[in-house]
């Protein structure tokens, strides 16, 4: 993708016995890093008391030997972060820590809460943050109000504390949560990011939101933590709990760019589903026309569907600066602009003189789009046919995607002619929501995809879709 959409966050969670756990947990954030690349953090216990670090920067920014050799124990929790909610600053990096009543705990969110503001207040109620050391009353991130509140709890069993507190929340959320001995993984009733269980080879646990870390530790998958459960693991071993019925909505979006491809998403890997995206694209919007080349490197494999299903050859149109971050890092427009022509460079020999089927997975503001469109014309191409793995993006997410407010979504303020129009395409088509929801064989009931048809499945509040400009209220959820 042409990038202009944030990344949702990464968790990990680690519980092995006789095990560095941080260090686990720091190459488990590794294989996350595509996931946020704000800030990371590790927290960690030996038993006795949770220690956490956390930092601006990636994970080879922010641990070295030394800092990893200062979080000992057999308990971690990580986090690699993208701003969903809170401003970019050290305060909100993850893992949040607290100690209240019932001891230290820390947690690390990937999602969004779309009731904050009522936390908030309820926080307020019950007397503020109950961490002394912060000296901030109230937090000013969803995720450490939900931190707060399991500190404030006192219930005596960090377990209990947390089921008396996961029925307060609304909006997306796959947690994981430990104190001095034990670790906690929570997904919302509607599972809207994804977190996985695995067994690692040397007897101990792994939480982590993508399969691609088990694999990176040499850990065996062993189930999706339901929608709806919390997870606990500890010396006893691991044991589910239901706290609400589960009402199933993933995030397709996961399927279509955030996710690694090597990863598995609700059974299905996520290459697998891009190259049959990819092929649904060349039946749906065919093309006459002599290559097809991707916008690398997420849209690499609907590119190869697409290839093969309609018999272009498909070729390496760009060539990527792998050293370069991900384009929406740089926050303006114009260095966006900048951005993209340090990342992508067109490869004249193969382009010049042909008729070049570019595939993207998805469009958000549009103009990344255009300046890939004027590269590849720059670069000799006789015609440049679009063509989009998704339906437009008309939404913005409230689950925990950083997505542009509405009014700055280009398949809000114009039709696909309209896009056409402003890519400077000779021609451009997208993915239908049927065919893109078939792709991922997972039934359209279970995903979430408000951001192409405005369908919310947790309703959002007045306030937060006007912090959206989303000026109109959506067609209800299911
Ligand atoms: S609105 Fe879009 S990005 Fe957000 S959870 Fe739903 S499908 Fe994913």
């Amino acid at each position: 993708m042409a990038g202009e959409a944030r990344d949702a966050c990464g968790v990990v969670g680690i519980y092995a016995p006789g095990e560095d756990a941080a260090r686990l947990a720091y190459y488990g954030l590794y294989a996350l890093q595509h996931r946020g690349q704000e800030a990371a953090g590790i927290a960690a216990s030996d038993g006795t008391s949770v220690v956490v670090y956390k930092e601006l920067g990636l994970v080879s920014q922010v641990f070295d030997e030394t800092v990893l050799a200062s979080l000992r124990g057999h308990v971690a929790i990580g986090h690699v972060r993208y701003s969903t909610t809170g401003s970019t600053s050290w305060v909100n990096a993850q893992p949040s820590y607290k100690a209240g009543p019932g001891g230290q705990i820390a947690l690390a969110h990937n999602g969004n809460l779309v009731n904050s503001l009522e936390l908030k207040s309820s926080l307020q109620a019950a007397g503020g943050d109950p961490t002394p050391a912060d000296g901030r009353p109230l937090p000013t991130t969803d995720t450490d109000l939900v931190a707060a509140h399991i500190a404030r709890a006192e219930h005596g069993d960090l377990g209990a504390a947390i089921l008396h507190v996961l029925p307060m929340l609304s909006g997306a959320y796959s947690f994981t949560i430990m104190d001095e001995t034990q670790l906690f993984g929570a997904r919302d009733p509607h599972g809207f990011r994804p977190l996985a269980l695995g067994r690692l080879p040397g007897g101990g646990w792994l939480l982590a939101s993508e399969t691609c870390a088990l694999d990176l530790l040499g850990a065996r998958f062993v189930r999706d933590v339901e929608p709806g459960e919390l997870v606990g693991i500890d010396r006893d071993g691991v044991h589910g709990t239901r706290f609400a019925e589960p009402r199933p909505a993933a995030c397709v979006f996961e399927h279509v760019y955030f996710a690694r491809p090597d990863s598995t998403l609700q059974g299905q890997n996520v290459y697998a589903t891009r190259y049959r995206m990819g092929e649904a694209l060349a039946a749906e919007a065919p093309v006459d026309a002599d290559l097809v080349v991707p916008v690398p490197d997420s849209s690499v494999p609907a590119a190869q569907g697409f290839a093969k299903a309609s018999g272009i050859p498909y070729g390496e149109g760009f060539v990527k600066n792998r050293y370069v971050g991900r384009t929406f890092i740089q926050p303006t427009q114009a260095m966006r602009r900048q951005g993209i022509r340090t990342k992508l460079n067109p490869l004249r020999e193969v382009i010049a003189g042909r008729r070049v089927v570019v595939v993207d997975d998805s469009i958000v503001r549009g103009n990344t789009t255009r300046q890939i469109v004027a590269m590849l014309f720059e670069a000799g191409a006789a015609e440049v046919h679009l063509r989009i793995s998704s339906p437009p993006i008309r939404w913005p997410c409230f689950y925990g995607i950083d997505m542009p407010d509405r009014d700055e979504l280009i398949g809000a303020r114009h039709d696909v002619d309209g896009i056409a129009r402003h890519s400077g395409a000779t021609s451009l088509a997208y993915l239908s929501l049927e065919a893109m929801i078939a792709a991922t064989v997972v039934p359209g009931e279970d995903l979430c995809s408000a951001c192409f048809s405005g369908r919310y499945p947790v309703p959002v509040p007045p306030e937060k879709l006007r912090s959206k400009h989303v000026l109109e209220q959506p067609a209800t959820a299911r």
